[in-house]
């Protein structure tokens, strides 16, 4: 009897992991064709001065709209993007059409776009980065690239080789995610990031927990002493917003500011005022 209820269990365990594989068998199927089918959207949220809380920057978002699933969101297909070996061209894609975009605002607004672990170790993302530049004008001192602790784990000195490549170009480079890692510190002194951008996650428990404030402060703290920016993420609440001006962030992105939006809502956002005399 315990043989065959194992057998079972067995087979219940088979039957689900072939669901799983058939689900991301297709989910790989339906992500080739995305591209061409031209279903992924940049979505771009707002950075702003924690001062003066005019926009500075906006952050490229990637954006899936799968013709059944509705949203996709990214934390859900770029790892399989990743996995599969299709996040090179998405995110050259990506890269050239935030930096198109970013050359119809006003001067003084950049853009942020992400960037992922793969990307470094093609091999081609310096010369990927010179040529979407060149191709849309825009000037490398408006660009910034965003990345995470992944990217510095793999492979470091090739990635500070193309970091460093990249900085020299006149482009940003931004530690994202701060602090959820485990030796963000050491990273710092790895390489002179342009920003620290600090996680939401510390943001996020602000008024609640004492120990995010004392963190918040100090990494702007280090951010200042290093000549780096600090952009506190995922701000929602006018009081999270009080609080991180308070300790020091540069500037500031989140829900409290705006969600990530579509491309011609943010276009509206940044055009100009015309004061209109009575
Ligand atoms: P990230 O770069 O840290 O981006 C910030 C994420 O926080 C975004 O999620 C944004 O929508 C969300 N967010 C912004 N403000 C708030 C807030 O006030 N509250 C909350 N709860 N969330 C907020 P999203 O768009 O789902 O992207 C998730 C992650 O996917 C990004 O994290 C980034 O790591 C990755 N990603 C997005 N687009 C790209 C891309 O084009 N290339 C690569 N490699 N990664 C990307
Ligand atoms: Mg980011
Ligand atoms: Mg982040
Ligand atoms: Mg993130």
């Amino acid at each position: 009897r315990a043989k065959s209820d194992g057998r079972n269990i067995c087979r219940f365990f088979e039957r689900a992991m072939d669901a799983r594989v058939t689900e991301r068998r297709q989910l790989e199927l339906d992500l080739r064709k995305a591209l061409a089918a031209q279903e992924f959207e940049v979505y771009y949220q707002p950075v702003v001065d924690a001062r003066s809380e005019a926009i500075t920057a906006c952050e490229a978002l990637l954006r899936w709209h799968h013709p059944e699933r509705g949203m996709v969101p990214p934390a859900e297909f770029i790892p399989l993007a990743e996995e599969f070996g299709l996040i090179v061209p998405l995110g050259t894609w990506v890269l050239r059409t935030a930096c198109a975009q970013a050359t119809t605002w006003p001067d003084g607004i950049k853009v942020a776009v992400n960037l992922s672990a793969a990307q470094f170790k093609s091999r081609t993302l310096a010369h990927t980065v010179v040529a979407v530049l060149a191709e849309t004008g825009l000037a490398p001192n408006r660009l910034e690239l965003e990345i995470t602790e992944s990217v510095l784990l793999a492979d470091s000195e090739a990635t500070l080789a193309i970091l460093h490549h990249l900085r020299s170009l006149g482009v940003r480079i931004a530690m994202d995610d701060f602090g959820t890692g485990y030796s963000s510190l050491s990273y710092l002194r790895a390489f002179p990031f342009d920003r620290i951008k600090i996680d939401r996650s510390f943001v996020r428990e602000l008024g609640e927990a004492e120990g995010c404030l004392a963190i918040v402060k100090a990494v702007a703290m280090l951010g200042a002493s290093l000549g780096m920016a600090t952009t506190a993420e995922g701000v929602e609440t006018e009081a999270q917003m009080h609080k991180v001006r308070e300790q020091g962030c540069t500037e500031a992105q989140g829900y409290y500011v705006s969600p990530p939006r579509p491309a011609h809502i943010i276009a509206e956002l940044l055009r100009p005022r015309i004061a209109v005399e009575a």
